[in-house]
């Protein structure tokens, strides 16, 4: 600005027309009246002059001012600016200027930086990324740029973004540094995000509603891995090409209203693998919105539930036998209570009528039916799992060969029975009957499938299984694994039982141990045997497979733990002596049952006293002043059981033996007491020479049978 208020620099000619005017606005002074013409014009050209010389020095004045108002502003962009300004000298890398927002990112007051180096505040890991950055733009007039970590004095660490450029006359190098922690913390957290995303073992899947179609736009590895599926061929697809024939429509309409709706649902949904092979999943969808509250994203989480739906379905499964063996088992034991009737009547009958032919013969008509009847109630009880195993370690390859001719019998002639016992010896600890029992099932229905004739082939064999035989024996887990549980690594020894016969489809393969399933007309099957089969490998903590095709035959394998030799318990010999008038005790609460039983005892000359429940038989015992002998007792009854009334007695008769009799051993106390031979028992429905014997045998045992 000049003295008139005009912004432009004045001309001289315009300088000293101003001059003239001013000069002329004098003219009229007295001293310019009274002044000589020539000094007159002297003085008017210094006047000029001085004129000039104050406007100039006055414009000069203003740009002064103007350009310390230009450097003031300069200082404050330089030194507030938000990034760090550095001057560096390009012979020693010295800071020659640095602003302040460069002093503190690097942690010092500005004189401090001036006498350093900008290495000295990189990271000693970073420092050749800095070299090398300062270097390239040395040698060239570009910029050259990296990210490097800054350490102050008091060790913060800042993430830094460096432009290098040298200046004009290439003395120095301008560097800036961009403070960058915290998009890097944004950055590093994202990523960890995303590789939690990747490593989470469920199935996310994310899709965009704001798209036709609502497409897959992200899915992680989990997803990858359950549905077969990589993301190149899963990203841009609506989600349904996961749904197959069996995926269940209404759950595929609740997903559908729900992102329309825009909102979160949670089902379980049949989806298919690439393979074709479908899987249970949870799914749960979420909607996601902007800050806006617009819809842009649904979160999809899958959880495989197939195993945990197969392990539902055999809870289910076995809850159901479980009942109905309950069931059976209780029916079983009603009938016991008649067979034993039926069985010691018809016994009695037939030897009191030697000398009627033909009416003994309807007497063993009746012996003969109530013994098949027998065989049924123990079928149903074992299924029942209510069948007391006499546990003791049988060797399986022989048993196998003495029951070799008795299942030639069963299978008929047009069978070729192969026995292939490869295993000499196989001890397994278990019930001989009732592993005869498995044997003579498996027979009767593997003949059932030849009825054309083919061969039945039973080995015996040793294996141990581990990870290696599982892996080498897909059969072990290809097969239906009936005992829906995984086989324990040790030693076994297995039973196969193989035929040619007609086979079975997968799904009846499934079915075939459940309870009362057959596909025989009625009256030829009971839809017992297998469950039976299934029952006593339970019971001897075994496992059984199938395996079986159509018109090709069927196998069936139990394997069986493998016990040592030296644990074989012989099996007690039966004293045949007849009755020396021991007194017995006879405690039971069905009539029949115990008159039977006291007409038994009577016959083989035993005296005794009986009573009909627990307390009852303790004041019987209170008036006999005698010994008693034995305690032959039921175990449940009402008022007080066998356990009880044998554990009072021995306060008082602690020499008195026990023998319990049940049809119903459901008192475990008792099982375990007869798994380890402390107490003796006998299985009802008995023969009268069954309980002679067994009496016979406890009342001759050296150490007296105590109560459990
Ligand atoms: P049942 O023999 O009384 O029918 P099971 O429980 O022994 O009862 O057998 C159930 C079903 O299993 C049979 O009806 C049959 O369909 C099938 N099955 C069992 N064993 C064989 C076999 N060896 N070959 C073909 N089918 C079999």
């Amino acid at each position: 600005m000049n003295a008139h208020g005009d912004s432009e620099p004045l001309d001289p000619t315009t300088l000293r027309k101003r001059a003239e005017q001013r000069i002329a606005e004098r003219v009229h002074s007295r001293e310019a009246l009274t002044a000589d013409a020539d000094i007159h014009r002297l003085v008017h050209e210094l006047q000029v002059h001085e004129i000039e010389l104050a406007m100039q020095v006055e414009e000069l004045q203003d740009s002064r001012a103007q350009i310390e108002a230009e450097r003031a502003r300069y200082v404050d962009l330089y030194d507030f600016a938000p990034m760090g300004y550095l001057t560096l000298s390009r012979d020693d890398g010295r800071i020659a200027a640095a602003n302040l927002a460069a002093a503190t990112m690097l942690g010092v007051n500005r004189a401090a930086l001036l006498r350093g180096t900008l290495a000295q505040y990189v990271d000693r890991d970073d420092r050749s990324v800095l070299a090398t950055c300062l270097a390239s733009a040395a040698s060239s007039t570009a910029r050259a740029h990296c990210e490097l970590r800054l350490v102050t004095p008091s060790a913060v660490v800042r993430f830094v973004h460096v432009e290098c450029v040298p200046s004009a006359d290439s003395t120095t190098l301008r560097v800036s540094l961009l403070d960058i922690t915290d998009r890097r913390a944004a950055e590093e957290q994202l990523q960890l995000r995303d590789r939690a995303m990747q490593v989470v073992p469920h199935g996310i899947v994310i899709t965009d509603p704001r798209q036709l179609d609502n497409p897959i736009v992200y899915v992680n590895s989990g997803f990858e891995a359950m549905s077969g599926y990589p993301a190149s061929e899963a990203v841009g697809r609506n989600c349904r090409f996961l749904q197959g024939a069996d995926t269940d429509p209404e759950t595929v309409r609740t997903i559908r209203a729900a992102v329309k709706l825009g909102v979160a649902c949670s089902v379980e949904l049949l989806n298919y693998r690439r393979t074709g092979e479908s899987y249970w999943c949870t799914l749960s969808i979420t909607p996601v919105r902007d800050a806006t509250g617009r819809l842009v994203q649904f979160i999809g989480v899958q959880v495989d539930i197939s195993e945990r739906r197969t392990l539902e379905r055999a809870l289910q499964e076995a809850q159901r036998m479980e009942s109905v063996g309950r069931l059976a088992g209780g029916i079983a034991h009603d009938f016991n209570n008649l067979l034993t009737v039926i069985n010691g009547s018809s016994d009695y009958l037939q030897g009191e009528l030697r000398s009627d032919q033909s009416l003994r013969e309807v007497a063993l008509d009746i012996v003969d039916a109530s013994a098949r009847a027998t065989v049924l109630t123990r079928q149903l009880l074992t299924f029942g799992r209510r069948q007391p195993m006499t546990m003791h370690v049988l060797d399986l390859t022989r048993l196998v060969n003495e029951t070799a001719a008795m299942l030639r019998r069963v299978i008929g002639e047009d069978i070729d029975l192969r026995v292939d016992v490869s295993a000499p010896s196989a001890h397994v600890r278990g019930d001989s009957a009732l592993f005869e029992q498995v044997l003579v099932n498996l027979a009767l229905n593997a003949r059932d499938a030849m009825p054309e004739g083919g061969t039945l082939t039973i080995r015996t064999d040793k294996v141990l299984v581990d990870e290696a035989y599982r892996s080498a024996h897909n059969d072990v887990s290809d097969l239906y694994h009936a005992s829906q549980r995984e086989m324990r690594s040790g030693t076994y020894v297995v039973l196969t039982v193989t035929d040619t016969g007609v086979g079975m489809d997968a799904e009846t393969v499934t079915r075939i141990f459940e309870p009362f399933f057959t596909t025989k007309s009625a009256g030829k099957g009971t839809g017992l045997g297998l469950s039976v089969v299934h029952g006593v490998v339970q019971q001897s903590r075994g496992y059984i497979t199938v395996s079986s095709e159509i018109d090709r035959g069927t196998t069936f394998r139990i394997f069986l733990p493998v016990a040592t030799a030296a644990a074989a318990v012989a099996p007690v010999a039966v004293g045949q002596r007849p009755g020396s008038f021991e007194t017995i005790l006879l405690v039971e609460d069905d009539a029949s049952v115990r008159t039977l039983a006291r007409r038994t005892l009577i016959a083989h000359g035993h005296r005794v006293l009986d009573a009909s429940d627990g307390a009852h038989a303790l004041r019987v015992a209170a008036d006999y002043v005698g010994d008693i002998h034995l305690l032959l007792t039921d175990v449940v009854m009402p008022h007080m059981g066998g356990r009880a009334l044998a554990e009072t007695l021995r306060q008082s008769r602690p020499a008195t033996r026990v023998l319990y009799m049940s049809g119903y051993p459901d008192d475990e106390v008792l099982r375990r007491g007869v798994r380890q031979e402390r107490v003796a028992f006998l299985e009802k429905p008995f023969t009268q020479v069954a309980l002679a014997a067994k009496v016979r045998e406890i009342l001759d045992a050296p150490i007296a049978h105590r109560g459990a």
